[in-house]
């Protein structure tokens, strides 16, 4: 670990309350002026360039304590930073404290009772590294670089969510430091508000520094992605519909619109096109898996098929290299029944429209398990649809920002209101208060009441923010 010494003071700190806090802290203390801090401030979304006055980076709970006690006293705007993917970029500020998990990584996994403990500032490549020998595996996204902690505290969208629910289905306690510096657990037989809450609340009620999983018997499983012609994109996203509706648990595949990468494995025929996608995950029996996709392909043979049997981390981190931390991202969402043939034209119309090789739009089914949790069995309210849709606006360079954000908006107003209402918390920007009570639909009520009790002063207000009422 590099030195924890910065001779710089900033304007606004008490310098002998950080000289305090440098004593007590394992971790690293970083400060405008230190050679780390351009690098330690960058978040996963390069549109985002805040400046913190003072980022801690914890090593353990025992730091985590300090920070959160260090912001209360000090008065300071505090972010919690976590894997850092965050759209409208919650795990940082200006001017304030960040509580930066990054180093809290550690994933322990108990075989025998079929748990994974894994620390707040882990990403879900570290979990499926640790999992994957044992057979097991908790139901988390489709990127590996993506930070267990605010994908978890958000819901959970993967892969697995047929077969085994959202992230939070799996969930069974957390570890967490609340905003007055206490330690606490909760599960549901401990502080259960509390447990209900962050199951889809998000970062509101305190920094998880832990969180327990219930690890999934999965090993290797069918999938990868099948890619077809625009002009078969109307009945291919009609048949996925169909299928995808009725398919057994096990049988999961997102529907999206992109650009062919220039770049290998795809054939130089198909670089910088404009296809369709379905990407597989088919977690039974490997022998029943030709027959499962016989009639995929006997429909429409894809033009590029790259769907097969493969290692679930090997499928989860397959589309890491396309989407590299540093570039310009913008997002909307909604939640969706059921696509009929207006909706689907209007998907073509702006598919057909896509600015530049990195933005896309996908659709991913949440029904099957994650649709059998009552709307107000969690936090998370959208039990009763069928999928969640969202289109990103994703560039390299800032000058195409207008052009990305227009399409990524346009695309979305023109969906919106056959949307069931209100977007996934992880995949919007920052669209105000009536956003986030869109999101959580008849949940926010309850939600503003736990925050009133864990967290009455709003002091973990960076975040898709739930207003404390008692
Ligand atoms: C490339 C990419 C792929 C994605 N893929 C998926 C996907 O497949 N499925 C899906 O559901 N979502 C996906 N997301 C959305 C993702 O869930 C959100 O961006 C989420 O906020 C990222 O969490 P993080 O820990 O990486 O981010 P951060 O920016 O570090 O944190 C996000 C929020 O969570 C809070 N937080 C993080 N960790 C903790 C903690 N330990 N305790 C308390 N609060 C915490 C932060 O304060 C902040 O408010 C993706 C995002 C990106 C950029």
């Amino acid at each position: 670990m590099s030195s924890k010494k910065s001779s710089f003071n900033v304007v606004g700190l008490d310098g002998q309350a950080v000289a305090a806090l440098r004593a007590q802290v394992r971790g690293e203390l970083i400060q405008p002026g230190d050679a780390q801090y351009d690098e330690a401030r960058k978040v996963y979304n390069a549109m985002i360039d805040k400046r913190p006055a003072l980022i801690v980076c914890c090593v353990d709970v025992t730091d985590v304590i300090s920070a959160v006690n260090f912001g209360r006293e000090q008065q300071l705007a505090v972010a919690v930073r976590g894997g850092s993917h965050n759209g409208p970029g919650f795990g940082t500020c200006d001017d304030g404290l960040v509580i930066d998990l990054s180093r809290m990584r550690g994933v322990r996994v108990d075989p025998a009772n079929k748990t994974v403990r894994v620390e707040g500032g882990a990403l879900w490549g570290d979990v499926d590294h640790a999992t994957h020998p044992f057979g097991l595996a908790v139901p988390c996204g489709f990127l590996s670089t993506t930070g267990v902690g605010g994908l978890t505290l958000g819901g959970g969208i993967g892969y697995l969510a047929r077969n085994y629910g959202l992230t939070i289905d799996n969930l069974l306690s957390v570890d967490m430091v609340l905003a007055d510096g206490s330690f606490v657990t909760a599960s549901s037989d401990t502080n259960a508000d509390l447990f209900w809450a962050v199951r889809g609340g998000g970062g509101n009620f305190g920094v998880v520094t832990s969180f327990l999983f219930i690890g999934n018997p999965i090993h290797t499983v069918y999938g990868g992605p099948m890619f077809w012609p625009m002009e078969a994109a109307a009945d291919i996203l009609h048949f996925w519909q169909d299928l995808i509706l009725k398919a057994p648990d096990e049988l999961n595949g997102w529907f999206g619109f992109l650009t062919i990468p220039p770049a290998a494995p795809f054939p130089e025929q198909y670089q910088l096109q404009k296809m369709c996608t379905v990407v597989w995950c088919y977690n039974g029996p490997l022998e029943k898996a030709e027959e499962t996709f016989k009639p995929i392909r006997g429909f429409r043979p894809p033009a590029m098929d790259l769907c097969g049997p493969i290692p679930f981390p090997a499928l989860q981190s397959m589309f890491d290299v396309f989407y590299p931390a540093g570039l310009q991202w913008y997002w909307r969402s909604d939640f969706f029944k059921h696509y009929d043939d207006g909706m689907i034209n209007l998907h073509l119309k702006y598919a057909s429209e896509l600015p530049n090789p990195y933005s896309t739009m996908h659709i991913y089914p949440i029904n099957g398990a994650a649709g059998r949790v009552g709307p107000q069995d969690t936090a998370w309210a959208n039990r009763d649809v069928n999928f969640a849709q969202v289109t990103v606006g994703i560039d390299p360079d800032p000058a195409n920002n207008a052009q990305m954000i227009q399409w990524a908006k346009d695309y979305w107003l023109a969906l919106h209101p056959y949307a069931t209402g209100g977007g996934y918390v992880n995949m919007i920007m920052d669209e105000g208060k009536d956003g986030v009570k869109a999101a959580y639909g008849v949940n926010y009520p309850r939600l503003a009441q736990v925050k009133a009790k864990y967290d009455p002063n709003n002091y973990f207000h960076i975040n898709q923010n739930i207003v404390p009422k008692a």
